[in-house]
This record gives C-alpha cells, structure tokens and sequence, in this order.
C-alpha cells in the first residue's frame, strides 16, 4: 500500500458526536491518574458516560502481556464514579482477576461461591456488569492443568447468578482469526502480532482453535437464555458477519460490540452497514482503546460519514502504519442514537445522560 497517495477527498471529521454517546467497552484498570484530562476529552466530543469494565483489578503490562490482579472497587467508586458523578461506570471481573500464569482455581465449587459472593458485593457497591476477559477458554487452567472452557458447567452458577441480580456478563472469546494462524507475513495480522508476540496463540498444543473457542461460546450463551450476554469484539468474527448474524438471530439475549475492530467493517463497508441497521438494537458502542479527542472522533467519522480511504486505529489508539484503509459507513441518525446510547441505557437498564 502506498504511504502517500494522490487520491483527494472530502475530510468530514466530526468535533462531536451526533448524540450523546456511553463507551461501554473501556478500560482504567485501577489507573485513574489522568481522569481530569480523561473528562475533558469526554466533555470536547460528546460521550457522556464511560464504562471502566475492569473497575476492580489492577492491570499491568508484563513481559509483552496484560496481567491482571484483584484491585479495589471501592478504590474505582472513590476515585472515579462519586469523583465525576454521572460520568464513570463500572464493571466487575469479580473472582476472575487471576493472571494467566495462575490456576484460575484449586477447587472449582468454592471458586464459583467466591465469584458470586464478590460479584452480589460489588452489585450492592454499584457494579453494573460482569466483565469477562478472553483468558478464559483461551489461557486460564484449573490445579490439574487442564485448561478451563467458556461452558465449563462448574461456573454456571455465576452466570445464573448475574441473572438474578439483572446484570450483563460482558464476554471476551477467542481473539482475531489471524491471531490463531502462524504469524508469518501473509498473515493479515503480521503487523500486530510483530509487534505483540504474546497475543500468537498459533501453537495448537497449547491454545484451542478459533472455531472451538466460538463453538464454546455459543454453546454458553444458549445454555443460559435468561443471562444477558454483551459479546465483545463482534464475537471476534467480525470477518465473517453472516456468523456473526446467525448467531444473533439464534441467541437473543446477547448484544455485541466492534470496540477495537472498525477496521473489520471499514474493509467491508457495504456489509457492514446493512448489519448494523439490521441489528441497531443489539450493537452498542466502545472503544477499548486509551482515550483522546483524534481516537473517539474517528469513531464518529466512522459511523456517522461516508468518508473515504482513512487510517483506522492501532490496538494503542495510534494511528500510525494502519493494516489498511477504511471506509465511512454514514448510519442514519435513528441508528446512530440506539448504537451510542439507547441500546446501552436498555442492557443498563439505567438513565446514563
Ligand atoms: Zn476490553
């Protein structure tokens, strides 16, 4: 792809959104040093309300991977919920804040009361969610060593449990496609996994593949119907939309976001339209990225224009070097006020603006 191009076209960058906006998939992790700038940001573009998913860990970038430790909820409460009031949200991890080099558990009966127990507390302290991260299927392993599924039956409890307090379990599964093939040049993701090695898992001894981890998943959200489940990523297959549709048509107590991939619907702009206004009331809105005016700008400029041929984001929030150049999908506006805000308030069950 050329660096420069001659191609001239229209730059319609939004300032502001065209409605208030919830990012519902983001993360602070127990780093709340730079709230006032974060605030700002979120008071110059118009998004009204943040989700911190992970408001009761502490996460740390270790050896090329995120690692993540119980941190405090009360701690998120204190400094970024009653801080701003209105302004922050958050989610809990509740026993599944275990880095992926521990055993996510000795004894699987006592684990699932732990989760319950911490996830009824931090619900009273005012979690609004179960948050889920991919470690799970993917990385984490009970005392024998055997890794732990999505639908392993030992945690039905908690997601049964989440029902009955009425929250969301907001679920990662599985990871890019390509993350799950040699990381070799004419892998698409190349440029990524150059850059992250330890987001490969391409060694098939050691990592289930892509379709189980799905398979996995689906089998999890149609177990539990009265659960509701947010799926992450776009059920990180937002290459293949068509999957992506059936199974929401097959599950409809799931909603799902692209947070981290409009780079996939850029590349398929066409497509990605029509599904987004087929589903607008199952799509709500993140970003998982660090935040700043240029990253949440280019989101509006994504959703709400027809723009041409511009950089997509880096899983940084930069956007230097981009894999390849996207395309605006210009959703109506009646789209664009149940994406960034309604359907968010419906799954909360709460006013967020
Ligand atoms: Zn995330």
């Amino acid at each position: 792809m050329p660096r420069q191009g001659y191609l001239i076209r229209p730059e319609n960058i939004p300032e502001r959104a065209a409605c208030p906006v919830v990012d519902l998939h983001n993360h602070f992790s127990g780093n709340w040093e730079n709230l006032d700038d974060v605030v700002r940001i979120m008071d110059d573009v118009g998004v009204a309300c943040y989700c911190d998913l992970t408001a009761n860990t502490k996460v740390t970038w270790e050896e090329g991977g995120y690692v993540v430790r119980q941190g405090s909820f009360d701690g998120f409460m204190a400094n970024c919920a009653r801080r701003f009031p209105g302004r922050f949200i958050g989610f809990t991890t509740a026993g599944f804040a275990v880095p992926p080099h521990e055993p996510l558990f000795n004894d699987a009966s006592e684990f699932a009361d732990l989760s319950i127990e911490i996830l009824r507390r931090h619900v009273s302290q005012g979690a609004m969610g179960l948050k889920i991260l991919k470690d799970l299927g993917l990385v984490w392993r009970d005392s024998q060593g055997s890794l732990v599924n999505a639908d392993d039956t030992r945690l039905s409890p908690i997601w049964d449990e989440a029902a009955r307090l009425d929250v969301p379990v907001l679920i990662h599964q599985a990871d890019p496609v390509g993350f799950f093939d040699p990381p070799t040049p004419d892998n698409e993701q190349y440029k990524i996994l150059r850059e992250y090695p330890a987001w490969s898992f391409a060694d098939r001894a050691r990592y289930p593949r892509h379709d189980e981890l799905l398979a996995r998943l689906e089998n999890l959200i149609s177990r539990h119907r009265r659960t509701t489940f947010l799926v992450a990523h776009g059920a990180n297959c937002p290459e293949d939309l068509a999957r992506l549709a059936r199974m929401l048509d097959d599950n409809s107590n799931i909603f799902v976001d692209f947070s981290a991939r409009l780079d996939e619907l850029g590349r398929q702009p066409y497509s990605a339209r029509e599904f987004m206004i087929r589903y607008a009331d199952r799509i709500y809105f993140g970003t998982d990225m660090p935040s700043s005016r240029e990253l949440y700008r280019f989101h509006f400029r994504f959703f709400e224009t027809f723009d041409e041929w511009f950089a997509p984001p880096r899983p940084d929030g930069s956007f230097r070097d981009p894999r390849w150049l996207i395309h605006g999908i210009g959703l109506p506006p009646e789209v664009l006020d149940q994406l960034y805000l309604r359907n968010a308030e419906r799954i909360l069950n709460k006013c967020l603006t």
